[in-house]
Formats: C-alpha cells, structure tokens, sequence
C-alpha cells in the first residue's frame, strides 16, 4: 500500500509507521529523518535546513520535495510506503502528484492521527530514541524494560534537539496554520481515514490496521 500519515508532531506517526515496515513490509520514509541525516552528514541540502529545524518551522518545498523524489526513486518503495510527516501543507501535497504518477505510483490512503493537543506535549518532551536500535521510545510511556533494555546493551536514549519545550509551541501551531488544511484536502479526494491516536501503541496500532483492511 501507499500510504501518507498525516497529525500533529507526537502524534505517533513515526511509532506506527515503524510496526506497519516491520510487520507489512512497508518504507517507511520519513522527511524528518531525511532532513535530519542530511544534517547529520552537512550536505548542502542539510546546511540549509537546519536553523528552521532548530525553530520549528517548515524547510522550504524544494529542499524537502527533491528529497522525497530522490527517496521515492528507489526501487525498495516499490513494494509500497508509508510518507510520515509529508506533505505538510498545500503546495507539497499538489507536488506529490506529479512525483507518484513519475514512477507510475498512486496513494491508496492518507491517514490521519488525531490526538489531543494536551496529550501531545507529554509525548514529544518524553520522546527518545535508542542509539544503538533506532527504536523509538518514551521516557513516560514505554515500559522500563524496554527502556533499560538499550542502555543496558550499551546505547543511550537520545533527544532530539527540536523536542524541546521551546520549540513544540511552533510545530504545533505550524501544523494547525499550515498542515491542518490537508485534512479537507484528502478528504475530498476521498482518501481520509480518521484514526484515533490516543491510548496504548498497540491499541492504535489495531485500529490502524483495521482503518487500512490490514487486520488479521
Ligand atoms: P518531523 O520529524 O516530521 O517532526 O520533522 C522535523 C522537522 O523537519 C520539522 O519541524 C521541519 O522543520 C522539518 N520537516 C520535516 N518534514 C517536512 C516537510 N514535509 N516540509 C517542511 N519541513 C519539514
């Protein structure tokens, strides 16, 4: 399947797109990690987009949608993907479609994970990454023994550096000024299924399954 998810930052998109790859051989891809990576190895492409990062603020349409072309070029997409975090406001989903019928692909559904906004910023002060797995994790809400269980075999829980109160205030209102708008968007072109993002992993992650007819 093709897949976009769409919902505000700590909505769980990363966290169910990992399972969907894991258990339905899905890519995930991810332009938050794309960029982040870019970054990381300060491609020019990275070099541009960090201070917005580091603010909270969108990385300009070029940058993130040469990303996702190139991303989407490889071949391992071709057995279906999961976009989390793009588009994330109108010009990028009208790009999309251009880029999808590039390489002879469609989107069979966009999802979006509705959660609470209070909810929300618990999720994204306690979120954490283990160094050694990629996993994602949450110094609230995962049990202690997955937590243990990196840093015993050696990693550490890493924070990522716009997951800080500072910053979260703008994601979000980012999101509601500039992404929410592709909620009518999809919904018009009948693609939208509404899943409830609130409560255990496991909990929404059947839901997901269900709205998508991947159920067992
Ligand atoms: P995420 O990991 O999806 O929360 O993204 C982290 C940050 O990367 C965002 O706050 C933006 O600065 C940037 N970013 C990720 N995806 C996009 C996108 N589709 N368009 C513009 N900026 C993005």
């Amino acid at each position: 399947m093709r897949i976009v998810f769409l919902g505000p930052p700590g909505a769980g998109k990363g966290t169910q797109a990992q399972r969907l790859m894991a258990e339905h051989g899905m890519v995930q891809v991810s332009t938050g990690d794309l960029l982040r990576d870019a970054v990381r190895r300060g491609t020019p492409a990275g070099l541009r987009a960090k201070a917005k990062m580091d603010a909270g603020a969108l990385v300009s349409d070029d940058i993130v949608l040469e990303l996702i072309r190139e991303r989407l070029g490889a071949p391992d997409t071709r057995r279906g993907f999961i976009l989390d975090g793009f588009p994330r406001n109108l010009a990028q989903a009208e790009a999309l479609g251009p880029v999808l019928a590039g390489i002879g692909q469609a989107l069979d559904a966009v999802v979006l994970l509705d959660v609470d906004l209070d909810i929300l910023k618990k999720r994204i002060t306690g979120r954490r990454t283990c160094s050694l797995t990629g996993k994602l994790l949450n110094i609230h809400f995962s049990p202690q023994a997955e937590l243990d269980a990196c840093t015993a075999a050696g990693g550490t829980l890493v924070q990522r550096a716009d997951d800080n109160e500072a910053t979260i205030d703008n994601r979000l209102r980012v999101y509601r000024e500039q992404t929410e708008q592709l909620v009518p968007y999809y919904q018009k072109l009948g693609l939208l299924r509404r899943v409830a993002g609130e409560g255990g992993m496991d909990e929404v992650y059947s839901r997901l399954t269900q709205a998508l007819g991947l159920a067992a």
